[in-house]
């Protein structure tokens, strides 16, 4: 297929483009429909997959056609990512991607200071991609508010378990609405994914990539 025939709006398709993206992969030809059509979704994908995009687009057109502003302090996606720098790196692909929209894109992690993250996030962020520990100490700290959450990605969900995240993960889960779309993302399927998946995901659309 072409990204064209997988719906995506054409400010989406201006940036592709720009980038050289010729054909959606795999991952991206199953992921974005089912996506853009508001399913949960289950994807075995690992780096190198083209599963940022496979979030990503669909995810930036469904804020930009919902044109329901950010309140203050608010945020209507949320992304979870293990560690920083891919915290960084998925921030970077939704400025990418989205360049042409106008949307809030903000990457939120520890080991900086909080301040500045309390002052950006004042004015409402559309998209925070975020690790789950500086998450938590700033809705502990009334500076973000969940209630506007409609899409919660968890990227490499199995590296987010090794590193110890699991209880954090369970406290991000229940501060957000119930009703939301949920969108997990995993190299491998423990156990202890899947036991996650059960608990978060509901009828999930299933991707092997
Ligand atoms: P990811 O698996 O999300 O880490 O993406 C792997 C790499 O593939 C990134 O450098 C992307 O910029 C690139 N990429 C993703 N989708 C496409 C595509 N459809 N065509 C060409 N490059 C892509």
């Amino acid at each position: 297929p072409t990204f064209s025939a997988l719906g995506l709006i054409d400010p989406l398709l201006t940036a592709l483009d720009a980038l050289g993206y010729k054909t959606p992969t795999p991952v991206q030809a199953q992921a974005i429909p089912a996506i853009l059509q508001g399913r949960d979704l289950m994807a075995a994908a690992q780096t190198g997959t083209g599963k940022t995009a496979g979030f990503a687009l669909p995810l930036l057109q469904r804020l930009a056609l919902d044109e329901t502003p950010v309140a203050a302090n608010s945020v209507r996606a949320l992304v979870l990512a293990p560690t920083r720098e891919l915290a960084e790196q998925v921030h970077a692909s939704f400025r990418a991607y989205g360049a042409h929209l106008p949307l809030r894109t903000y990457a939120i992690y520890g080991g900086v200071s909080i301040n500045p993250q309390m002052m950006k996030l004042r004015r409402g962020i559309d998209i925070v991609v975020a690790t789950p520990g500086r998450l938590l100490d700033l809705h502990r700290q009334n500076a973000i508010r969940f209630n506007q959450v409609q899409t919660l990605v968890l990227d490499e969900a199995d590296r987010m378990l090794d590193l110890g995240f699991s209880r954090e993960l369970d406290a991000v889960f229940a501060a957000l609405p119930k009703r939301r779309q949920t969108l997990l993302f995993s190299a491998t399927f423990s156990d202890a994914i899947r036991k996650m998946a059960g608990l978060i995901l509901h009828q999930p659309v299933t991707i092997d990539a």
